[in-house]
């Protein structure tokens, strides 16, 4: 038995028979060629080309009759690229003045794409690149003579690992008889981890190396909510990946039809549940999930892998996107929280001794005043469209506050000059994330208009545990009496001041910890779209009242363990009483 780790794509999981398809590109020499040759090698490249277009109307027709016409779209995009005249008239120009075969000159010519691509600031667009590397591995496989048929139809139950795989292939999958899919390429924003989700098919991705150790034919569960791919399990593995796929997918079914029912305790107390997004694409998911709307929209995102800060117009652009997907919900859109773990391009972490505690988050946004006002211009124009809340992240005291809040007065200022709409009363909060809020919670309330905790830096400052440390993950404690202490003090000092306390961080999405939670009086948890439905069952099996003692009871103990325990018996106790 061995078990690799990689991106964990689309939830699910599944077991079968790996059936390994070589997928990897073409392997083309490239040669240099005498002038005569030149007329040649163009006109190879020429038939290369027509010869995928043929293939790709024979495929669309195959595909329109089998699986209708819905996701055909992939197969369009794939025909457009290869109709467009620059592909063909860049690679003649390149056989013509580098004197090489069509081949390498179409090696080439991806080569440029790759670089015009890796410059674009979108990262969905940015991704695009794949279908066009699909593409043209057609041709080259085409002008190899090798047949483009993308992969052969298996028998039986498989799951197929492969280096790539293209959206075109994932159409092409038989549902019947394939369970899963594993790829040594490929992200979470990718077309194929898309589709992947949308046809509900588990995958994992960025499994380096897995086709060259594979075996077609060997025994592999693919647990698509963990990211682990586990190869020729035992018997004891086998048998608790299937409890845990019957598991999952039997709470899965009845999850969802839950997704309309009202966040509310049995004793008839509402509780917000959010969802925290990344990229436009998850809005629709967090109400998909029953989800109220967004707690926590981590713009970052948008202001990585390039050179330059995303102007006001394309963050504007960006953010409407997310409310419209979101609408009539809220979306609080948190400013940028970049360096640490999360750099920018320029940024450079070997500059900082402790990249944790450095140039970064509200510190970075108020060290370039301008740019921080882009943001806060966008932000304040989106929220004419409907309702969004501002969040500073990493205050750490008064200062900070004061003066990104005089610095949002003046992009209101320059937007009523110009004429430009926005809501006058925009919510404004506060990330409590640093030990310091904490003790200063009291004073950032009369402040802001809501605070919203980020346990995931919380717990890291409070314990001084690097939360990126696979080898302090131990140490990295939710119900640390420390950590609870600090929640209730948060919780006290927004309730005193009259203002919501939300909580953001990973832990909103344990079930286990929502009694606590809710007991301590939290208004509003966000949370990954995939997690809001198991916490808004275990709210509506609660009563406040309960939870409250619950959170009681928590304090009456000295370490994390011990409090772990404790929670664990009290929802045993629970689950009792119900079948009782
Ligand atoms: C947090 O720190 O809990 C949080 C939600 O923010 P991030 O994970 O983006 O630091
Ligand atoms: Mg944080």
């Amino acid at each position: 038995m061995r078990t690799f780790s990689g991106i964990a794509a689309s939830p699910g999981i599944a077991m079968g028979r790996l059936c390994v398809i070589d997928r990897r590109r073409a392997v083309v020499p490239e040669y240099p060629i005498p002038s005569e040759a030149v007329c040649h090698e163009t006109a190879r490249l020429a038939q290369a080309i027509e010869n995928t277009r043929v293939e790709l109307e024979a495929l669309k027709s195959r595909l329109a009759e089998t699986s209708g016409e819905d996701h055909l779209f992939f197969i369009e995009i794939h025909l457009m690229i290869l109709a467009d005249d620059r592909l063909i008239n860049e690679t003649t120009e390149i056989i013509k003045t580098g004197m090489i075969n069509a081949e390498g000159a179409l090696r080439r010519t991806l080569h440029r794409y790759r670089e015009t691509f890796a410059s674009i600031d979108d990262p969905y667009l940015r991704e695009r690149i794949s279908d066009v590397e699909t593409v043209i591995e057609r041709v080259l496989r085409s002008m190899s003579g090798e047949t483009a048929e993308p992969f052969p139809q298996h028998e039986g139950q498989i799951i197929i690992a492969a280096h790539d795989f293209s959206p075109a292939d994932m159409l092409q999958i038989n549902r019947t008889n394939v369970l899963a899919i594993i790829t040594e390429i490929g992200g979470r924003t990718s077309h194929t981890a898309i589709l992947a989700r949308a046809l509900d098919l588990p995958a994992v991705m960025g499994v380096e190396g897995i086709t060259d150790l594979l075996l077609d034919g060997v025994a592999v569960i693919v647990d698509g909510l963990s990211g682990a791919v586990i190869v020729d399990p035992d018997q004891e593995t086998f048998q608790s990946s299937l409890r845990r796929k019957q598991h999952y997918e039997y709470v899965e079914y009845e999850l969802l039809k839950t997704a309309p029912l009202p966040a509310v305790t049995r004793d008839g107390h509402s509780m917000q549940l959010r969802g925290n997004v990344e990229i436009p694409e998850e809005g629709a998911s967090v109400l998909g999930h029953g989800g109220s709307g967004v707690g926590l929209y981590r713009t970052e995102m948008l202001f990585m892998n390039r050179t330059f800060m995303p102007d006001e117009e394309e963050q504007l652009a960006t953010y409407q996107t997310m409310q419209q997907a979101v609408a009539p919900h809220p979306l609080t859109i948190r400013t940028l929280d970049a360096g640490g773990d999360k750099l920018l391009d320029g940024m450079d972490q070997a500059a900082e001794a402790n990249p944790a505690l450095g140039v970064r988050a509200i510190r970075l946004s108020l060290s370039m005043p301008d740019e921080f006002k882009k943001q806060l211009r966008a932000i304040l124009r989106v929220s004419a469209d409907g309702p969004v809340r501002i969040m500073f992240p990493m205050i750490s005291g008064m200062e900070e506050v004061r003066t990104a809040k005089a610095l949002l007065e003046e992009a209101k200022r320059e937007l009523t000059a110009s004429g430009t709409p926005f809501d006058s009363a925009v919510q404004v909060g506060v990330m409590i994330e640093i030990p310091a809020a904490v003790t200063l919670a009291d004073l950032l309330a009369r402040e802001v208009d809501f605070f919203s905790v980020g346990t995931n830096d919380l717990i890291q400052y409070t314990l001084a545990i690097d939360r990126g440390n696979e080898q302090l993950s131990h140490l990295y404690q939710p119900l640390h009496p420390a950590v609870l202490r600090s929640l209730r003090r948060i919780v006290q000092a927004a309730h005193g001041a009259g203002i919501p306390a939300c909580l953001c961080g990973e832990m909103a999405g344990d079930p286990l910890y929502l009694p606590v939670l809710l007991g301590l009086g939290f208004d509003e948890l966000s949370m990954g779209a995939g997690s809001i439905l198991r916490v808004k069952q275990i709210l509506r099996r609660c009563t406040l009242e309960r939870a409250a003692r619950i959170a009681e009871g928590c304090f009456a103990f000295s370490t994390a363990a011990e409090v772990e325990m404790y929670l664990k018996s009290q929802i045993t106790m629970d689950v009792a009483e119900s079948i009782d």
